[in-house]
């Protein structure tokens, strides 16, 4: 990506101020509120691809979620960092919801395809995909298709993450206590779309809003997202 003045830097802190004034100018009081309040009810966990921002993506204003972010969206037990913002999502600021977010053209699942070194510490990083994709040999060698062999290894690293946060012992406290509901879903970067993988609490498939026939609304605590036939969303500030 390329920039006026070719200093990224420079650009981004300039973008910032015009966001700055532009919110304040529709709200006068977005940044007062956004300071007294925070209280997201989802718990994001996903990949720190830079073209997976996840407010961005599902369409939320800042305060909506909360945030981790990893290197092909990994969730390790033994991580301290991904142990900390779950508990703390969680147990303190008591999130509704866990969404556990693998997209399609991982750097880090195109990095396991084949058995060239990842180098230093991504070696270990990923071991646990390296994993998946022994576990997935069998049906991967049917496959000629990079990219599909990138998805199926992604899909099922979201799977194995999902399990890894239902053994969870403060996950599981207040599933049974609050109804804490915990997700698997996958971004496809060419439509950016989401999937509910149907993977976690629930169990089942959940679509995506539907793309066809009649309009579908999908009601949000800021906006309002309308979805009609041929894949025009259109958005309502409330
Ligand atoms: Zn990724």
């Amino acid at each position: 990506m390329t920039y006026p003045n070719d200093d990224e830097f420079l650009y981004a802190l300039s973008s910032n101020q015009a966001w700055a004034s532009y919110k304040s100018h529709q709200n006068p009081a977005f940044f007062k509120t956004l300071t007294n309040e925070h209280a997201p009810s989802i718990l994001w966990i996903g990949c720190a691809d830079s073209r997976v921002p996840e407010t961005t993506i599902l369409g939320l204003p800042p305060g909506a979620v909360f945030v981790h972010r990893n290197f092909a969206n990994i969730i390790s037990p033994t991580d301290i960092n991904t142990a900390a913002v779950i508990e703390h999502a969680v147990v303190n600021l008591k999130v509704k919801h866990i969404i556990l977010c693998g997209h399609s053209a991982c750097d880090g699942a195109r990095a396991t395809l084949t058995d060239s070194r990842a180098g230093g510490v991504l070696e270990t990083w990923l071991t646990s995909l390296r994993v998946v994709r022994a576990q997935l040999a069998s049906q991967l060698a049917t496959i000629r298709d990079d990219h599909t062999k990138e998805i199926m290894i992604a899909e099922k690293n979201v799977e194995v993450g999902v399990a890894v946060l239902m053994a969870n012992s403060t996950v599981q406290e207040h599933i049974k206590s609050r109804g804490l509901e915990v997700h698997g879903c996958f971004f496809d970067i060419s439509s950016g779309r989401i999937r509910d993988l149907g993977l976690g609490t629930r169990m089942s498939t959940r679509r995506a809003p539907s793309t066809n026939g009649t309009a579908e609304t999908v009601r949000g605590k800021h906006a309002q997202l309308v979805f009609r036939e041929g894949g025009v969303a259109g958005m309502e500030a409330r």
